[in-house]
């Protein structure tokens, strides 16, 4: 069946949110944000997202407030874009979609974990460090770690290499050159 282009007549805050993140390829450029990815040929590189389509999904994505286009740091021409305050706040989705679908969907299990960083603890379904409690842990103390033998990338580039190793989510990730 074919989508309706909208839902307009949906007057509900699901439809608003899928109006902006359910669109192919979109909440794969949010994660990989979240991973670090900030330039335009790294999203490339790692997703093999058509250009137009990335082009179109970062320009929807920056009008809304979702992400920040920003120069460079180290004064190039290039543009990076970065997750803004309200783009950040889509982590705890994002996360809970990647468990319910290893937990669901998958049949042999997450190939990334993530921890609270300060103590190495699995978060939970929610998000929360069971060792430590309280709120769910915010993407600046999340690392992402590997599984070990989990199955190997169907991706070999260098951001699914680079992704391979521990990190900090949020951490600029930059392999282009
Ligand atoms: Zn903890």
């Amino acid at each position: 069946m074919a989508l309706g282009k909208d839902y307009a007549d949906q007057d509900c805050s699901l439809a608003r949110a899928l109006e902006l993140v359910g669109e192919r390829w979109t909440l794969l450029i949010i994660r990989d944000a979240f991973y670090g990815v900030r330039r335009y040929s790294d999203f490339i590189t790692h997703l093999g997202v058509p250009r137009a389509v990335l082009a179109e999904r970062l320009q929807t994505l920056t009008a809304t407030g979702v992400l920040d286009k920003q120069p460079c740091p180290e004064g190039s021409r290039r543009e990076e874009y970065v997750l803004t305050e309200m783009g950040r706040r889509l982590w705890p989705a994002i996360h809970a979609l990647s468990r319910w679908a290893s937990a669901n969907l998958s049949t042999d299990g997450p190939t990334k974990l993530y921890v609270h960083a300060t103590c190495g603890t699995r978060l939970d379904m929610v998000g929360v460090c069971p060792e430590c409690g309280g709120d769910p842990i915010s993407p600046e103390d999340i690392e992402m770690r590997p599984v070990p033998g989990a199955r190997p990338n169907k991706r070999d580039d260098s951001i699914t290499r680079e992704l391979e190793r521990p990190r900090r989510l949020l951490e600029p990730l930059t392999v282009s050159v």
